[in-house]
């Protein structure tokens, strides 16, 4: 088997650490090869404890501090704060601790990582068909406003790798779903674009245009390079990490 070299993809917007992972890199065997950075979906414990350490290592963060979430296509927001690294179910995690990385996994869904740099608070968050109908995004601004003061117009916004319109096909349920909660901008036939709505629900928050990034990978057209449930069904789960270091 060839071996890759790890490649991670960076925003440049975004002017803190911060990476989105690929799938080359790590240690898993088929189907979930080979740098899956999920325990939930089925591989060996073991490997996905290495390619955790690998990609801490290759993105410049400690592998000991990393947070993540058992993530449940929800809108929930975690504060991570000294009182609480023990997690919850949820789908978005905020915090303004420095070396604390924040790490989202998906396969198809959106990871999004927000940064302010005047209140100096990250997030990250899982943004899939759910999390957008359910404006996820949304709450991460009002818990970053009304948490850390951060200001909409402040924070810098990256889209991950995610499945694009191209890839995206939805049923009548969830086409007249987007339709009654307004998103019908969206659809184009039977195809839904998960980053218009995204896009839409920033800007409606105050979330500058040109603060906003979406990096063009479509993990399902790309799944040679990405993990993507709807090319490749049983498989890994990319990560997007962001940390904020410490200036002093
Ligand atoms: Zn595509």
């Amino acid at each position: 088997m060839l071996k890759y070299i790890m490649q991670l993809y960076k925003s440049k917007r975004l002017k803190v650490k911060h990476a989105f992972s690929s799938r080359q890199g790590g240690v898993s065997q088929p189907p979930y090869d080979s740098l899956n950075l999920a325990y939930h979906v089925g591989d060996r414990r073991d490997d996905v404890v290495k390619n955790h350490k690998l990609f801490a290592y290759e993105a410049g963060f400690d592998f000991k501090k990393l947070v993540f979430m058992n993530q449940i296509h929800s809108n929930k927001v975690h504060v991570v704060d000294e009182d609480s690294f023990l997690v919850p179910s949820c789908d978005a995690l905020v915090t303004n601790l420095c070396d604390t990385p924040l790490m989202v996994m998906s396969a198809d869904c959106a990871p999004v990582l927000f940064y302010d740099e005047v209140s100096k608070t990250v997030a990250a968050a899982h943004v899939g068909r759910k999390g957008a109908f359910g404006n996820i995004v949304k709450n991460v601004l009002d818990v970053m406003w009304e948490r850390f003061g951060a200001e909409a117009e402040n924070i810098v916004v990256a889209v991950g790798p995610n499945i694009k319109l191209c890839c995206y096909e939805v049923g009548e349920k969830e086409k007249s779903e987007a339709k009654n909660l307004g998103y019908g901008f969206a659809l184009s036939g039977a195809h839904l674009d998960i980053d218009a709505i995204i896009a839409h629900q920033l800007q409606k928050e105050g979330v500058l245009k040109e603060h906003v990034e979406f990096l063009p990978h479509c993990t399902c057209c790309e799944s040679e390079r990405f993990f993507s449930y709807r090319a490749q069904g049983e498989t890994g789960r990319n990560a997007a990490v962001i940390v904020l270091e410490d200036y002093v």
